[in-house]
């Protein structure tokens, strides 16, 4: 199951279950969509996969299967990315 992690790995930004700004890689590293196209022009820079936007999660479902709560913040990214 999706993680839903609560910000971007790049940014800090928060990325609640409901936004459509947040991108995906296939390991569930999560950028803000931003990041995804200004910094690392939809690559993920841990596994080199395609970003793509994070699917909402219904309101119900959301509710029996919760988002995450852990923060993954990698403040090298933008550096990287450069
Ligand atoms: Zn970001
Ligand atoms: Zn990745």
């Amino acid at each position: 199951m999706l993680e839903l992690r609560p910000n971007c790995e790049c940014c800090d930004r928060d990325l609640p279950p409901a936004t459509r700004e947040a991108v995906i890689c296939t390991f569930e590293c999560t950028f803000c969509a931003d990041c995804a196209r200004d910094v690392l022009g939809g690559i993920c820079p841990n596994c080199g996969g395609e970003l793509v936007r994070r699917p909402i999660r219904p309101a119900t479902a959301l509710a029996r299967n919760p988002a995450s709560t852990e923060r993954v913040f990698n403040p090298d990214c933008r550096r990287a990315a450069g």
